[in-house]
């Protein structure tokens, strides 16, 4: 089914965001990087993309750190959120248009929450909470294929997190309790704060309509997040709240689901400490559909590393290529063209690598064969670049210094500047891994390049 924008040309996407009272984990980043690769392309297919991806700075997990920590909701949730966005940087995922945060937007979801107790989808319990009434929302449920049970009917979950495969009803406006110390709003709900799905809802309609193209987000948002997003939304305004909705699906670590519970959540921070490259932990992410499950292991890092260099080095060869004309220009388009076969079929990114590896195997024989010119080479280096605009996997200013180590050492001296001594040692661990060594001067941060012993 081909993908057809609402507004000629320009997409409208929401993405949901992180909640910033920790780092964000490995399975998180697969759906930011998923992401990114799908504004990236819609970019190169030549539409404009506006996408909003909120912050959610006020949820149950963060009342719970601002507790385990004596933070201020402000402290802790700024400074998570600043990580977060230098690990994105790191990852080379293209920054959002619009980067909204739930406190800034009490307002708006004050709004929804009374067109929704107007309109009879919305009823105030005991504890003065505003739920949402799933029983009165027939579509409850199409998204995800999990449906009111019968016996539940006005069962209730105030918690913004639920893992029950059965329908609740939800809270919208929680009011506030003992728990909930200094973190509430006075408005005309009462005293109290906002429920996290409507967060999205009020957020993804102010900034992108109340219909628009496209929603995104991992697979355990699907329910009950994206359930209760659709919901809220439809029964407020009456109208289709998304178009297209894709999930990202799971990452296992060596095989098994990553679970708190289990003890083996990998935070991209570790792999980053490990000395693993920010591209090869891009490459690594992207090798499988994001329809498919993907497996996290020390052999699918080095399989990933291995290949990133691999087309680095094809790369790098391209500009070297010294041969008189050979009349080849066909080769560079066709590289768009299988790329673009692959990258149409859903987004298939095996696909679309595995074409990019074909094709190097045959320009690299060329080489070999001195059967390519100079021209032909740079056109082809051309097609290599464009195709990289989505991939982001690598660097052609590989001068004095490229932007991918000018960006690593501004990360690690804005993570030295706020005090967090250990994000700027696993950074000044990776520059190592890829031959810069900084060093503290009393003058400031040097760097030079290792010497090759
Ligand atoms: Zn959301």
């Amino acid at each position: 089914m081909p993908f057809v924008p609402i507004e000629d040309g320009v997409v409208k996407m929401y993405t949901c965001g992180p909640t910033v009272w920790n780092y964000a984990h490995i399975g998180n980043y697969r759906t930011f990087v998923f992401e990114d690769i799908l504004r990236r392309y819609l970019k190169f297919k030549g539409m404009k993309v506006v996408q909003v991806m909120n912050i959610t700075d006020v949820e149950d997990k963060i009342i719970k750190g601002m507790k385990r920590t004596g933070k201020s909701l402000e402290d802790l949730t700024s400074f998570y959120e600043a990580a977060f966005k230098e690990d994105l940087a790191s990852l080379r995922v293209e920054p959002a248009e619009i980067y909204p945060h739930a406190t800034e937007h009490i307002g708006e979801m004050v709004s929804l929450v009374k067109k929704l107790l107007e309109k009879g989808y919305a009823y105030r319990a005991e504890d003065g909470s505003i739920y949402f009434d799933v029983s009165k929302f027939k579509n409850y449920g199409a998204l995800s294929g999990i449906r009111p049970g019968e016996l539940k009917a006005g069962a209730r979950v105030k918690n913004d997190s639920y893992d029950k495969a059965e329908a609740n009803d939800f809270a919208l406006w929680k009011a506030w309790d003992a728990e909930d110390g200094e973190v509430f709003w006075e408005t005309e709900l009462g005293k109290g704060r906002p429920g996290w799905h409507i967060e999205c809802s009020a957020m993804s309609m102010k900034y992108l309509g109340e219909t628009f193209d496209i929603h995104t987000g991992g697979m355990d948002n699907k329910f009950p997040h994206h359930e209760n997003e659709i919901a809220q939304s439809e029964a407020a305004t009456g109208k289709q709240f998304v178009r297209y909705w894709l999930h990202s699906e799971f990452l296992n670590i060596e095989g098994e689901e990553m679970h708190k519970s289990v003890g083996n959540v990998v935070y991209l921070r570790d792999l980053l400490t490990e000395g693993w490259a920010p591209m090869t932990i891009r490459l690594f992410l992207i090798s499988a559909s994001y329809r498919d499950p993907i497996n996290l292991t020390q052999t699918s890092l080095r399989q990933a590393e291995a290949e990133r260099e691999r087309l680095q080095q094809f790369a790098r060869r391209l500009t070297s290529v010294s041969g008189p004309a050979s009349s080849r220009g066909e080769k560079a388009k066709e590289l768009l063209d299988s790329f673009a076969g692959a990258m149409d079929e859903d987004l298939n990114t095996p696909a679309a690598l595995a074409a990019v590896f074909a094709f190097a195997k045959e320009i690299n024989n060329l080489i070999d064969g001195g059967r390519l010119g100079r021209e032909d080479a740079l056109e082809i280096l051309e097609s290599v670049k464009r195709v990289d605009s989505v991939l982001g996997l690598l660097s052609f200013d590989e001068g004095a210094i490229s932007q991918e180590l000018k960006d690593l050492i501004e990360l690690r001296e804005a993570a030295r500047g706020r005090k967090d001594f250990a994000a700027a040692d696993s950074l000044r661990k990776q520059l190592l891994a890829r031959g810069i060594v900084v060093e503290d001067t009393p003058e400031g941060t040097v760097w030079h390049r290792a010497t090759k012993g």
